[in-house]
């Protein structure tokens, strides 16, 4: 997970990188950074917390200069420290550079322990230092060709900008696994984000894809980009992005994800063998596929849990006799519209099953009489090793329990999921995915 920008000769680089940052906040929580250069040398502010909570006028307004680079953080690899925020800047034989990653290398650690032998001394635990330690030690000239040398040695899921003095780089993984777009600043300034809603925040024409493989230089002062494409292999990318991931308003490879996930709830509405009374979806993750299931069997939608948009992190563990505070500050279900009722619960995904456990159970104590929980994605039956944050196999549930006994632990009364086929049917057939959570085909190997 995590969220890149990228902004380049534009005046407000800083202020755009921000405003794509904000609007790619649900990416992740953790931390976020911005590094500018002014065309002589690079400062960032990084910080841990939210996006709006980093940043100010004041600090933005320290941050000059034409090009850009951001970062948000949802902890993979490395944990959660302050040392751990992106962009990582340097100052290396070439000059100042920084450089900023969303996925996960799958060959990290080998890497790394390569680099320690050699004298590297590590300041974070992130697998993108690895490569700004290896941009550093390059005997290459230019900083292309050691940007160039330093992918080849990596294995995995990755988008990477990388910012220089004058220049601003740009990398997709072989595979495209994980998103990123390439837009145009309403200044005339270039601008590539993890998601097209930063796009639309700041009024930036999407003009196309990064491609799988491809390397783009754009060039302070310069009108005109360079494309150079490397090793690309056929593009697969991650299924996740469209079931729980990017926000209902991005389109990820030129699909709107809210239209997928509502053909998600149609597929999921045509083999419901059950009676309800209405659809229920878990806001907000199951409600883009709750409306297509629910205009699909022409049955209505009710809002019957409200989520409450202002729970940050709670630090005070809730007692015994409130034990279902904490999933309560989140989520509501009412009474009113749920008593003796029959209903069918519609959410993205389940991951270790405690999330949907709960909700069942507070439907259940306010009032509804059956509750069936449909799940608009396949069984999570194995861990993402690609850039998004799945927990191991001990703790996913469909990874140890069929789907009577995940029903038997969520105390539904029935429990339907997507097959892969009806995952990819409802994306479209005539590409490839990467379907790792589900069908463990881990095809990135190291
Ligand atoms: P769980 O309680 O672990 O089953 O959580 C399942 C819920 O978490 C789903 O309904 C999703 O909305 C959400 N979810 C799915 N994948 C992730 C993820 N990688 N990180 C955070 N939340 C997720």
């Amino acid at each position: 997970m995590c969220a890149v920008v990228g902004v380049i000769n534009s005046k407000n680089a800083s202020t755009y990188a921000y405003y794509a940052l904000f609007a790619m906040q649900h990416r992740g929580q953790e931390a976020s950074g911005i590094s500018v250069s002014n065309g002589k040398n690079i400062k960032t502010i990084k910080a841990k917390g939210e996006v709006s909570q980093i940043f100010n006028p004041h600090n933005l307004q320290t941050l000059q200069g034409e090009i850009a680079i951001g970062h948000n953080r949802y902890s993979t690899a490395g944990n959660s420290s302050l040392d751990d925020a992106q962009p990582i800047a340097a100052n290396c034989v070439l000059g100042d550079i920084a450089l900023a990653h969303n996925g996960n290398l799958v060959n990290k650690q080998e890497i790394r322990n390569q680099l320690i032998q050699d004298g590297a001394i590590f300041q974070t635990h992130m697998d993108t230092e690895n490569v700004v330690h290896l941009i550093a030690r390059s005997k290459k000239e230019n900083l292309q060709d050691r940007f160039i040398e330093s992918l080849n040695n990596c294995i995995g899921a990755y988008c990477f900008v990388l910012a220089s003095k004058d220049k601003l780089y740009v990398a997709r993984d072989p595979y495209g696994v994980r998103p990123l777009s390439l837009g145009r600043l309403k200044d005339g300034g270039y601008i590539v984000a993890s998601e097209t809603c930063a796009f639309d925040l700041i009024e930036a024409e999407f003009i196309r894809d990064v491609k799988p493989g491809e390397l783009i230089i754009f060039t302070q002062g310069n009108d005109q980009f360079e494309s150079i494409q490397l090793e690309a292999k056929t593009p697969r990318i991650c299924a996740f992005e469209y079931v729980y991931f990017a926000r209902p308003d991005s389109i990820v490879e030129g699909k709107s994800v809210y239209e997928i996930r509502k053909k998600m709830g149609e597929s999921l509405a045509r083999k419901f063998s059950y009676k309800a009374d209405f659809v229920v979806p878990v806001p907000d993750s199951g409600v883009s596929a709750a409306i297509g299931f629910a205009q699909y069997l022409k049955i209505p939608l009710e809002m019957a849990i409200v989520r409450n948009h202002y729970v940050g992190r709670t630090f005070i563990e809730p007692t015994q006799e409130l034990r279902n505070l904490k999933v309560k500050l989140k989520l509501n279900p009412m009474r009113k519209v749920l008593e003796g009722k029959e209903i069918v619960v519609i959410d993205d995904s389940i991951v270790r099953g405690t999330t949907s456990k709960k909700i069942v159970s507070l439907l259940r104590a306010a009032g509804a009489k059956k509750i069936h929980l449909a799940v608009a994605c396949p069984e999570i039956k194995f861990p993402d090793i690609y850039g998004i944050d799945t927990p191991t196999f001990e703790e996913l549930i469909s990874a140890n329990k069929n789907i009577e006994e995940v029903r038997k632990h969520v105390e539904a009364d029935s429990l339907t999921f997507l097959s892969i086929e009806e995952l990819v049917g409802s994306i479209g057939n005539e590409r490839q995915y990467s379907l790792i959570s589900f069908d463990g085909d881990y095809f990135i190997k190291n």
